[in-house]
């Protein structure tokens, strides 16, 4: 029996597909890539945009009709706001959050389908129970310096689900899930819930198995990961302890890793977590801190919490801790009610902070966000024309960086191949784009030197000079 799982959204939600992908292998189901084969078909929805939210619609309305030729069970879970659940319910067979993946198995029985290995519907509630109960002293890890972690897991997530993971050298481990931000244009809060920690043991568990099995590069995930531990304030550690714990595991391994983490906020990003990233070799040189906008107006109607001047001190420190470090950034523009002046703040701010890439996105009312209700008052040619300045001005700050790359050997994990023809791709360190011409399928997945020739803003190119030897 088959199944077909549709993944749209970030990487937390592909990250969550890794752990559906394990709860299906475990009842006996094999994957493909032709939904018309499946018995079972699933989707991970997203609710950050309305095109996202019209594919769920168009595809259960597809997969409802052949319901008349052929037995088939549907599935929806992911982020997915209350109104369209309610409407889901009509639709889909099973409507589930995430959390509660480890159900999964016995929702089907009850539903009255047979899986394949239909005795493993017990597997997970298993799991469960034994996830519940506090660690005992010989599971927690311990490192030199730092406080025991503790183990403070209650209600159950999707995290409880060991993974099949998609790559054999790249992977992403959740370390958080929700949000208490309220940011007025996203409607995550909503969906996803508010905030909850990943009990510490577990996280440097997974990421120990990673690193052990050879795993070449490793990401934290969050909405919002600087606020890691603090719904468990005292019990749990900091996001800077973890990444301490973390980081020293990683360079006692004796292993070449490059660990990364994704979202933070400017908010709590504290001096503390880039003081962690600077004393561990493993921990990645690469900073992603979305600024959103550069005039304190727009970040007070967006709900940012922070100040460009709060934002300005973070920059301070990375800059002054972590001297190799890129800098990522996310900007929106054309925000409900943003005028000129606020749009050259923004501009401001990409000179000031010499960004190596920033994600531009032209503002869209999100359904379920508050500004949803706000008039969206910025026209689209305006912000197509903010969206084309703004582009210009960050390829001329990112090009400075890439221009002093030339004549340099660079390390970067080689990641698959290139669009052009018998080339590979990959990036460094600092996630810098690099290519190289080579059809040596082999070295994906490997760490490689590359002596730089040629560059461009976020991308550069060169030959491959020496490949890391395997023991
Ligand atoms: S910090 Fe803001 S943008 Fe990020 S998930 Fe939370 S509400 Fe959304």
């Amino acid at each position: 029996m088959k199944y077909h799982l549709v993944i749209l959204g970030c990487q937390m939600n592909h990250a969550d597909a890794e752990r559906m992908q394990a709860v299906m292998a475990k009842l006996g189901y094999a994957s493909t890539d032709r939904e018309e084969d499946a018995d079972v078909i699933g989707i991970i929805a997203c609710s950050v945009r309305q095109k996202a939210i019209d594919k769920v619609y168009s595809k259960i309305a597809k997969w409802n009709k052949w319901k008349n030729k052929k037995n088939l069970v549907t599935f929806v879970s992911g982020c997915v706001l209350p109104d369209d659940r309610q409407k889901f319910l009509k639709l889909f067979d099973l409507v589930f959050d995430m959390k509660e993946l480890a159900s999964f198995p016995a929702m089907l029985s009850q539903y009255g389908v047979t899986t394949p290995l239909s005795n493993t519907t017990k597997i997970y509630e298993a799991d469960m129970a034994e996830a519940a109960k506090p660690a005992t002293a010989a599971q927690k890890l311990k490192y030199a310096g730092v406080r025991p972690v503790s183990n403070v897991s209650a209600a159950p997530q999707t995290w409880d689900v060991e993974p099949i993971y998609n790559s054999s050298f790249e992977a992403y481990i959740p370390i958080q899930n929700g949000c208490n931000k309220f940011c007025t244009y996203c409607a995550v809060p909503y969906t996803r819930g508010r905030e909850v920690s990943r009990p510490s043991s577990d996280i440097l568990k997974e990421a120990m198995q990673l690193i052990n099995s050879g795993y070449k590069s490793i990401t934290l995930l969050g909405q919002n990961v600087n606020s890691y531990g603090l719904d468990k304030k005292g019990e749990e550690l900091s996001f800077a302890e973890l990444l301490d714990q973390l980081g020293q595991m990683a360079d006692d391994s004796g292993n070449e890793v490059w660990v990364y983490f994704t979202s933070p906020h400017p908010r709590d990003m504290t001096r503390d977590v880039i003081e962690a990233i600077s004393r561990h070799r493993s921990l990645a040189k690469q900073i992603h801190l979305p600024v959103q906008s550069g005039s304190d107006k727009v970040l007070i109607r967006m709900n940012r919490k922070y100040s460009m001047d709060r934002y300005r001190d973070v920059v301070t420190w990375i800059r002054e801790l972590l001297p190799t470090a890129t800098l990522f950034t996310d900007v929106i523009v054309g925000f409900t009610g943003e005028d000129e002046e606020q749009f050259e703040s923004t501009r401001a701010a990409m000179r000031e902070f010499k960004y190596n890439m920033a994600y531009i996105a032209m503002y869209s009312p999100r359904p379920g966000a508050a500004s949803f209700a706000w008039q969206d008052d910025v026209s689209h040619a305006v912000k197509k024309e903010r969206y084309a300045i703004l582009t210009k001005d960050l390829e001329k700050v990112a090009i400075v960086h890439t221009e002093k790359m030339k004549g340099q050997t660079v390390r970067m994990l080689v990641r698959g191949k290139d669009k052009k023809e018998a080339y590979l791709t990959g990036h460094t360190e600092g996630k810098i784009i690099v290519r190289f011409p080579s059809s040596d399928e082999s070295l994906i997945g490997q760490f490689v030197d590359v002596k730089i020739e040629s560059v461009r803003p976020f991308s550069v190119e060169g030959e491959l000079v020496k490949q890391t030897v395997e023991v």
